[in-house]
């Protein structure tokens, strides 16, 4: 038996001695998009524990079609973990899983190609900056305009259609900036680091600057942390624990260093695997008790706002609509706070969205390696948008918003699609509270 399946065989056998063990009763199979769609048990949360454990005795070989293809198709979004009644921790046998299967056979070229490109800071700096470059000619959204009807892309086109829903959306500049006094500096309330993440900070700075302002409009002081890296939350996904190990050594002594209260994350996926650096670290004696304080202090935007009110701003009169992001709602259990963000935008209407905790599709690079279950759940998520009625959809992580982004603008919709601490930003802008701010205060969007 492999190290990786000594793994999965010790985190299963935890399960057995009666922690959490999956009793088969099939609560989690509703609640499972892949289930949902293609109705085969081997594509449930329950089937694939089922493969788990064939692997774990040794009655399937990992690198079987059966083993690789139903693993392989998990969007990883944990759905199925909130509604279990054994408390069975799907994701992290996810992670041991897909470990195994990697070892057992290599995984696609794109799979490896993306890992290496975000595991490797000097690769993924340039293709971010490529990435922008492109963005900035404006082809991404006219090719996306010409691909509007067609048959649901894949590969290059699919990747410039979600370049083109990265870039700012239209819809929110129609009002002024506020030309009242700047917002008085509030009591000081905590000292904050920013994960400033890699697809945030390459293709999404102008949601890192608002998640600062935001804050600071809050009175929590944000702290910068230059030491930091990659989240690690593609590779553990992925299976390549070893790289997400790394990265969450350097991110937990970055964030050491810099001494803050709190850790505050506006994409939820780095946000979920962050929050999880204990468990990810456990094996390690140097590093465990670290990781798990760091871990501790981990803080979705919402939360930390929602923990202060927030200040409310100026009136937005829009019908919004909220996507609640899979490990913001599953793996965090983070419900009620972007509810009280989007209740501090004055006169926004916010309309249900059918199906709003369900996976978009998007589940990292999942959109891309599986373009057709990814796109076939993406394209449920966008007619639930259009039948919302709203002017703007609202979320909270990058790869949910390039992928409902790239599946609207696909459709021909030009619902924006904002960041939720975006449109508080906006609310804020209209009050005036950044007036004479070089960054903001000038009625120009960043
Ligand atoms: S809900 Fe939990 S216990 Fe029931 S089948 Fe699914 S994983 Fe097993
Ligand atoms: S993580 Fe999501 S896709 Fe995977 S088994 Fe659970 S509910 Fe289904």
């Amino acid at each position: 038996m492999s190290g990786a399946t000594d793994s999965l065989a010790h985190a299963v056998k935890e399960q057995e001695e009666g922690l959490l063990n999956c009793v088969h009763c099939g609560f989690c199979l509703p609640a499972c998009p892949t289930y949902r769609r293609l109705g085969d048990e081997a594509d449930s949360p329950r089937g694939r524990l089922h493969l788990m454990r064939a692997v774990v005795e040794g009655r399937l070989d990992p690198g079987s079609e059966a083993f690789q293809t139903h693993i392989g198709r998990c969007l990883g979004c944990r759905a199925c973990e909130p509604v279990c009644p054994s408390g069975v921790e799907y994701g992290n046998l996810l992670e041991l899983a897909r470990h195994v299967g990697g070892e057992a056979r290599k995984p696609s070229l794109l799979t490896r190609l993306l890992l290496r490109v975000f595991g490797t800071e000097w690769l993924a700096r340039p293709a971010m900056f490529a990435g922008r470059a492109v963005r900035a000619t404006g082809i991404p959204v006219l090719v996306t305009r010409l691909l509007a009807g067609s048959v649901p892309p894949r590969g290059p086109r699919l990747g410039l259609a979600m370049l083109a829903a990265s870039g700012p959306m239209r819809g929110l500049r129609a009002a002024p900036a506020g030309s009242g006094s700047p917002r008085p500096a509030a009591r000081l309330r905590a000292t904050v680091g920013l994960l400033t993440g890699c697809v945030q900070a390459g293709l999404f700075s102008r949601v890192n600057e608002a998640t600062v302002r935001v804050l600071e409009a809050n009175g929590y002081q944000v702290v910068p942390v230059d030491a930091q890296g990659c989240c690690g939350a593609l590779h553990a996904h992925a299976g390549d624990l070893e790289a997400a190990r790394t990265m969450a050594r350097r991110n937990v002594e970055a964030f050491e260093g810099a001494g803050v209260d709190y850790l505050a994350m506006n994409a939820s996926g780095c946000g979920a695997a962050m929050a999880e650096y204990g468990s990810l670290l456990s094996h390690d004696p140097i590093m465990r008790d670290r990781a798990a304080a760091i871990a501790g202090r981990v803080r979705d935007v919402s939360e930390l706002l929602a923990a202060c009110g927030p200040v409310r701003g100026s009136a937005v009169r829009m019908k919004a609509t909220w996507d609640a992001p899979c490990h913001l709602v599953h793996a965090q259990r983070v419900s009620g706070p972007p509810q009280a963000v989007l209740d501090a935008v004055p006169e926004l209407e916010v309309l249900p969205l059918a199906g709003a905790t369900e996976c978009c599709g998007g589940a990292g690079i999942y959109g891309l390696t599986h373009p057709h279950l990814g796109g076939w759940i993406g394209g449920d998520k966008v007619g639930s948008v259009l039948e919302s009625g709203a002017d703007i959809l609202v979320t909270g992580n990058p790869g949910c918003m390039m992928q409902i982004g790239a599946g609207l603008r696909l459709a021909g919709s030009e619902v924006p699609v904002l960041h939720l601490v975006e449109l508080l930003d906006e609310s804020y802008r209209r009050a005036g509270f950044y007036a004479g701010r070089p960054d903001h205060g000038n009625g120009r969007r960043p």
